[in-house]
């Protein structure tokens, strides 16, 4: 590419394209990169800068880059059918083909059928929608209530953003939804309650109780939680609490819903992270990992309990009123196949438990010498580093502190794409990841923080 092209691209990505979760004015001092071709692990931009990945595209590149069998089941698909709809009178082999193999991964789960979209946040929205239409179906139509967790994200459609546990995603585009509310959840580092997990899950699952009673059991419709929460700064809640949250979801008759965009197809280091903690949830959304992030797709499966409500016959409402031109696309399906076959046949929840486990060793080696770092956790390749201006007090860096940038930033200077946000460094790369390439990531980021001391 021509420096010519490239400052193109530049100036033309600061006039005409809006950026998720960004300040418009600030992408002029601040540009991103522009990742022109990725490989296994690597990324390179457009200034022919090659990177190591620590942030997996966006946590959804959960096989790697350049994996042949995505492209040329992609490839096949098109040459043989670009698309054709689910809507009434018409169906595609592969989504037929992909249903049916989400319900064979998640068959430990009790998950029988699937609804498709594009994305995660399609994902939250079908299982939202399909969550209310089921207690219709059931004849209760009053349990239509959401409880959340603080600093749960669910995507940013209406639904899900309404569902969120944080307000910094809210709260430019108030009112919300209606019937929506969040409790804490457990957060070993920042609570005000005890250092002691277990303790911690069990004041957090009571506090789940108090609010489903103080609503009304019978106007609840569904416990939504991630198994592990992802934006928020990868959260891990103590072994005790799903468990927790699918006894309370039984003793009060409410859906639980497993918010897996992240957590699913390995990523947690069981293929499912409710797996992880040994739960059946009612309904699990799927994202990210589904298609390895080459092609939009999302799933929101559902168990039997859930899929014969529409066994009923109770008229105009037994109809699913919910789905989009591109459910169940062929293109995407045929990706979801590939990339799950791969996911599947080289065992990457494994390795990335086995990886994860011993990235986090390595993180904890480096908090033990960094004064700036207040924490570190994961589980899988889903990791953080949360950066304190104070151990003692866990002070935060907040959004106008230019530290945590000038680690990023370090970081990326010396090839190594990590993410923050906020105070968080966050860690998500593809789960082909190997302890070689953790030693890569750990020894830039010892060198970087050697170099910003705080
Ligand atoms: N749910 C969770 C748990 C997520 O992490 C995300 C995205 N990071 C979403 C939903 C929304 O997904 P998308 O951005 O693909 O709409």
């Amino acid at each position: 590419m021509t420096s010519t092209s490239r400052a193109w691209l530049k100036e033309h990505n600061t006039l005409h394209v809006m950026h998720p979760m960004q300040d418009p004015k600030a992408l002029q001092d601040n540009p991103p990169l522009i990742i022109e071709s990725g490989d296994g692990v690597h990324i390179t931009d457009i200034d022919g800068r090659r990177f190591i990945d620590c942030q997996g595209g966006l946590w959804c590149v959960n096989a790697g880059y350049g994996r042949r069998e995505i492209i040329d089941a992609v490839t096949r698909q098109m040459e043989q059918l670009p698309y054709y709809s689910l809507f009434p009178g018409s169906t595609n082999a592969p989504s037929i083909a992909l249903s049916t193999r989400l319900a064979e991964i998640a068959a430990e789960e009790g998950m029988v059928k699937a609804s498709f979209g594009l994305g995660g946040s399609d994902a939250v929205e079908s299982a939202l929608k399909i969550a209310r239409q089921y207690w219709k179906l059931e004849g209760q139509p009053q349990k239509f209530k959401f409880i959340s967790l603080y600093n749960g994200y669910h995507g940013l459609n209406f639904g899900g953003m309404s569902a969120c546990g944080g307000v910094a995603w809210k709260s430019s585009y108030e009112p919300l939804m209606p019937g929506f509310f969040q409790v804490e959840g457990p957060h070993l580092y920042r609570n005000p309650f005890t250092n002691d997990p277990e303790e911690l899950a069990e004041i957090c699952a009571q506090l789940m109780e108090r609010q489903i009673e103080m609503q009304g059991p019978d106007t609840v419709a569904a416990i939504i939680a991630e198994p592990v929460q992802g934006a928020g700064g990868v959260i891990v809640p103590p072994a005790s609490y799903w468990p927790r949250l699918r006894q309370i979801a039984d003793k009060y008759n409410i859906l639980l819903i497993a918010d897996e965009v992240i957590t699913g197809l390995g990523r947690s280091g069981s293929l499912f992270g409710s797996r992880g903690w040994g739960v059946k949830p009612d309904i699990m959304c799927l994202a990210k990992g589904i298609s390895s992030g080459y092609v939009p797709l999302s799933a929101t499966l559902v168990n039997a309990r859930v899929a014969k409500a529409w066994d009923r016959d109770v008229g105009f409402t037994s109809v699913y009123m919910h789905g989009y031109t591109y459910s169940g696309h062929p293109v995407a399906c045929a990706a979801g196949l590939a990339a799950i076959e791969i996911v599947v046949r080289e065992n990457l929840a494994d390795n990335a438990r086995i990886v994860g486990d011993y990235f986090l060793q390595r993180l904890q080696e480096l908090k033990d010498k960094h004064r700036a770092i207040g924490d570190v956790r994961g589980k899988g390749l889903m990791l953080a580093i949360e950066l304190v201006k104070d151990r003692e007090s866990k002070d935060p860096f907040g959004p106008q502190d230019a530290y945590p940038i000038a680690i990023s930033e370090g970081c990326v200077n010396q090839g190594v794409m990590i993410r923050t946000i906020v105070n968080k460094l966050i860690i998500s790369p593809p789960l082909t990841f190997t302890k070689d390439h953790v030693d890569e990531v750990v020894d830039v980021l010892d060198r970087t923080f050697t170099a910003n001391p705080w």
